[in-house]
């Protein structure tokens, strides 16, 4: 998978996030999780392009060409999902993971629901659950509504909170190891059994990944079958829910 990796927000100027307890700052550490996230997706076989490529970087002149110009890095390359990495702010109690979808019954929405799950189980953080920003915040975030991928925005705790803070400051690598688990492994984690080496195995796998296609139950996908027109309004229709975000 075609995975653009977002630091949500910049390291100086205007787009610059939440100041947490101890100082500590979201730019910096969305950058952190965001560096190590690019390791481990890239060691499981995906590709990675990120918004921001070094903690300085600094994207557009102000809030709105910034969120603006990493919706463009991510829809130029062509991206199959796009992740933002947030840090929440509020009241020093408030606490706990909660990801932000544009909308329910997509692949957002499934992707969010693993990485919730992952970061809460790893880190011990609290469950806010997933999201729909128009609900949740009356707001929509533009790099969710603006990618022409599915789209996640992840608030991976507050850096408000003393408890949350501290897990984010020190553990970005157990965040990142948590976000990478729910995309999964690309190379050699296709359950068909008949497509090693078979020229469209890659674009197998990959509508295999969206949950496009299923193949049969004996665990073959016969990549030089025909196509029969009932498997074709299944393929198209589960295309189309993938879609719809
Ligand atoms: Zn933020």
């Amino acid at each position: 998978m075609q995975i653009c990796i977002d630091a949500g927000h910049n390291y100086s100027g205007t787009d610059t996030g939440v100041v947490g307890v101890n100082g500590l700052k979201e730019q910096d550490i969305t950058f952190s999780i965001a560096e190590q996230l690019k390791n481990k997706l890239t060691s499981n076989g995906h590709e990675v392009i990120m918004t921001r490529n070094n903690l300085t970087d600094n994207l557009g002149r102000d809030v709105a060409s910034s969120l603006t110009e990493r919706v463009r890095i991510s829809n130029n390359w062509g991206s199959d999902f796009f992740i933002s990495i947030h840090c929440n702010s509020g009241t020093p109690t408030a606490n706990g993971t909660e990801v932000l979808i544009p909308g329910r019954g997509g692949l957002a929405e499934s992707y969010a629901e693993s990485v919730q799950r992952a970061i809460c189980n790893r880190l011990g953080t609290m469950d806010r659950g997933v999201r729909v920003d128009t609900e949740y915040l009356n707001t929509r975030l533009y790099v969710l509504h603006n990618t022409t991928c599915p789209a996640i925005l992840i608030e991976a705790g507050f850096l408000t909170n003393a408890q949350d803070a501290e897990k984010l400051a020190t553990r970005p690598d157990d965040f990142a190891v948590a976000i990478a688990s729910a995309f999964g492994s690309i190379s050699g984690t296709s359950r068909f059994t008949d497509i090693d080496g078979h020229w469209a195995q890659i674009h197998i796998e990959k509508l295999e990944a969206y949950g496009i296609i299923n193949g049969f139950d004996d665990g073959t996908f016969r990549p030089d079958e025909t196509v029969t027109r009932a498997q074709a309004a299944a393929m198209v229709s589960n295309a189309l829910s993938v879609l719809g975000k």
